[in-house]
């Protein structure tokens, strides 16, 4: 039964080393690090260390707002409702940070010249398992804003970024985001625990449809104008402009896949994705390598041969796996089922000269893998 393959792994079984093996800068602010912090900052700053420290160990739930129960990483999400101006010196720039690349293609669309921005992540990680460096401490805790991708995502990051120190807001930019798996993780209680399992419970990759996006850059649009408001109204022309920009994508990917038979619509991933491009494009998760929203739960023997039996009866015709992925055991299952291995940018972009430099041209280069191979 194929629905047993699709089913999402609950357990999480040890975390993987299966990670950045192709690892290249992105810094996009190469200038001077900001000038040193007065004493009177730095005496604030102990103080927000020692209350973030008495809020966790006194099981308070800082900023919480209205933001929706969605896993543990919304109790730390300040609700974009709640962020406030930023004091700011004349001709100074919002200090922002954006873990993932994709989030900070966007963040940096709508920010522009107007904001300096630190991507924290590396290019061709796995964000499920990223563990920031010394120097992402230091941008975190000199930042306005923490801008994340949100829903789970950064599980090994997150706990970090609560506990760096600093002034900075986290803002999930998925924030109004109605996320895929939240029925089967058993509705808003599953954020209750503090194990980080149910991070794993709803599915964070909601950039693989552009319409997700879409409310990424109005989000972004309205977090930096909460945060700076003399910049509103250019955050909102960027914002606008490149609304259309995905727009057209969007109609772009519709007539993509177009050629591609319904019949032939099935995919198999590394991990599960593609949800969201599935459902936006009438595609069918036949399974993933690894049964999971995380690259940090590993496959029982059983799910791995359940899955080489189903692309085998199914007719599928290739696993897609992102690069940013360990591919050896996708490698396998395409090997031992007769069927390609076809590598997408899934959870990260490629560097300037690869073929996904930003958000745009990696949907437009992952559709055309898809497209290719299954037509
Ligand atoms: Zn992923």
């Amino acid at each position: 039964m194929v629905g047993t393959l699709i089913e999402r792994s609950r357990g999480i079984r040890g975390i993987t080393d299966k990670q950045k093996s192709r690892i290249h800068p992105n810094r996009r602010d190469e200038g001077p690090s900001p000038t040193a912090r007065s004493g009177q900052g730095r005496l604030r700053l102990g103080l927000l260390s020692l209350l973030a420290i008495l809020f966790f160990l006194s099981g308070c739930k800082p900023r919480t707002g209205n933001a929706p129960s969605t896993g543990n990483e919304e109790l730390h999400i300040t609700p974009l409702a709640a962020l406030e101006a930023r004091t700011l010196a004349p001709g100074q720039r919002l200090h922002v940070v954006a873990t993932t690349s994709i989030v900070g293609d966007v963040v940096g669309q709508v920010g522009g010249e107007a904001i300096d921005l630190h991507v924290l992540m590396p290019l061709g990680v796995d964000p499920h398992t990223y563990e920031p460096a010394p120097r992402d401490i230091q941008a975190i805790a000199e930042a306005n804003v923490v801008f994340l991708s949100g829903l789970g995502l950064e599980e090994a990051l997150l706990p970090r970024l609560v506990n760096a120190g600093g002034e900075a807001s986290l803002v999930s930019l998925s924030e109004g985001i109605a996320p895929l798996g939240l029925s089967e993780a058993g509705g808003p209680e599953s954020g209750q625990a503090a194990n980080g399992r149910e991070l794993k419970s709803v599915d964070p990759h909601v950039w693989q449809d552009p319409t997700n996006v879409i409310r990424w850059t109005e989000n972004a649009a309205e977090a930096l104008s909460r945060l700076d408001p003399a910049g509103a109204d250019d955050f909102q022309q960027t914002a606008d402009a490149y609304r259309e920009e995905l727009f057209r994508l969007d109609a772009e990917i519709q007539s993509m896949v177009a050629s591609v038979p319904a019949g032939e619509r099935k995919l198999v991933t590394d991990h599960d994705d593609l949800a969201y491009f599935a459902a936006r494009y009438g595609f069918e998760i036949v399974g993933a390598v690894i049964p999971a929203y995380s690259t940090s739960a590993e496959p029982s023997a059983q799910e791995i041969s359940q899955l080489e039996v189903a692309v085998k009866q199914l007719g599928v015709i290739a696993v897609f796996v992102g690069v940013e992925a360990n591919p050896a055991l996708s490698r396998r299952v395409a090997e031992d089922a007769g069927v390609r291995l076809v590598p997408i940018y899934a959870d990260s972009l490629s560097d300037v000269n690869g073929p996904a430099p930003n958000y745009i041209q990696l949907m437009q280069y992952n559709v055309k893998a898809i497209v290719d191979a299954l037509r």
